[in-house]
């Protein structure tokens, strides 16, 4: 508590932006519901209601809670995962980070992976918030900058030595708070036969499990029920997945191995890849001849 304190008060900017966020919602009368989860939608062609129910400490549900609401829009946030698709394909090593979106690269404290000269910050490296990411670019930045010869390694010392004061102090906080917005196990018991896994492929549950168990590997799950080969290449799905193989297949959800990630790394359009002639410059961005 002491530690998260002093966190807290490093990172006095990001907790006034909470408390401002905190203050919006209870002066627009918001109602908020601590230790609850939206059960399901409502609606046929579009979202009529929704139905919430109150969960366990381990997210799992607690059964006869369950209340309608009324409302005409549904978001949902469960969590981020990091962007790490190029580093696996070059073969980065990886390791499990439950708190910073599951698998992450190893790198050591310049941000440089176990690939020499291949660094990874921000989101590349675990989702940890946007003034993470800075800092992590700026050190990466400057490692970069000494090892070429474009700074003295002394200056780079100094710069590099504060930046990574500001690193740990985020980290401190971040820790704290990704405790509070850990995704726990309970959440994978809601999961019914017909909820849909995989969005892209529309992929159920019940459709996965006809072959987990079969397999310690997601990838083959994924060969024979298409789930996590969709225009998303399993950022929605690709967790789900892994740990319907680890419950059926007895394994810890941070040992199962990871999908494969497939080229191109994030959807582009077709034409981007076909057509050699570069696109046209946006009017606005055009120079005048006055
Ligand atoms: C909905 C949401 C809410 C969030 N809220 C918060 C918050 O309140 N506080 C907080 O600290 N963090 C928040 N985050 C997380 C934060 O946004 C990220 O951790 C942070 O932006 C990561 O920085 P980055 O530089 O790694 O990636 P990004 O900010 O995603 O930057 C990557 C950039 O690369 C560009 N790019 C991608 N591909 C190419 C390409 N091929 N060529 C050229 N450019 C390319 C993209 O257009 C983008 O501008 C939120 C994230 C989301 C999704």
């Amino acid at each position: 508590m002491k530690l998260a304190a002093s966190a807290g008060l490093q990172n006095a900017g990001l907790l006034r932006e909470g408390i401002s966020y905190l203050n919006y919602v209870r002066n627009h009368s918001i109602p908020m519901y601590y230790g609850h989860a939206i059960a399901r939608a409502e609606g046929d062609n579009e979202v009529t209601g929704a139905v919430i129910r109150k969960v366990d400490a381990d997210w799992s549900p607690v059964p006869g809670t369950e209340q309608p609401i009324d409302v005409d829009t549904i978001c949902v946030g469960y969590g981020f995962l990091p962007s790490i698709e190029l580093l696996k394909t070059i073969g980065c090593e990886l390791e499990y980070n439950e708190q910073l979106g599951g698998q992450i690269p190893t790198r050591t404290r310049l941000m440089e992976t176990s690939v020499p000269g291949v660094y990874a910050v921000g989101d590349g490296s675990g989702v940890a918030g946007a003034p993470a990411s800075i800092v992590e670019g700026r050190i990466a930045a400057l490692s970069v900058a000494a090892r070429s010869g474009a700074l003295p390694k002394s200056r780079a010392r100094v710069r590099v030595r504060r930046e990574l004061r500001s690193w740990s102090a985020i980290q401190r906080f971040r820790a704290a708070l990704d405790e509070t917005y850990r995704i726990r196990p309970g959440i994978y018991n809601w999961m019914t036969d017909d909820t849909i896994i995989c969005r892209c492929e529309e992929v159920t549950a019940g459709e996965i499990q006809q072959f987990v168990g079969t397999s310690r590997d997601p990838n083959y799950v994924k060969s024979l029920t298409r789930a996590s080969m969709g225009l998303c290449q399993g950022r929605n799905c690709s967790r789900n997945v892994s740990w319907l193989v680890a419950e059926s297949t007895g394994q810890d959800p941070a040992q199962v191995m990871s999908l494969n990630a497939r080229p191109p790394a994030k959807p582009v359009p077709l034409g981007a890849i076909a057509d050699p002639t570069p696109p046209p410059i946006p009017s606005d961005l055009m120079m005048s001849d006055e």
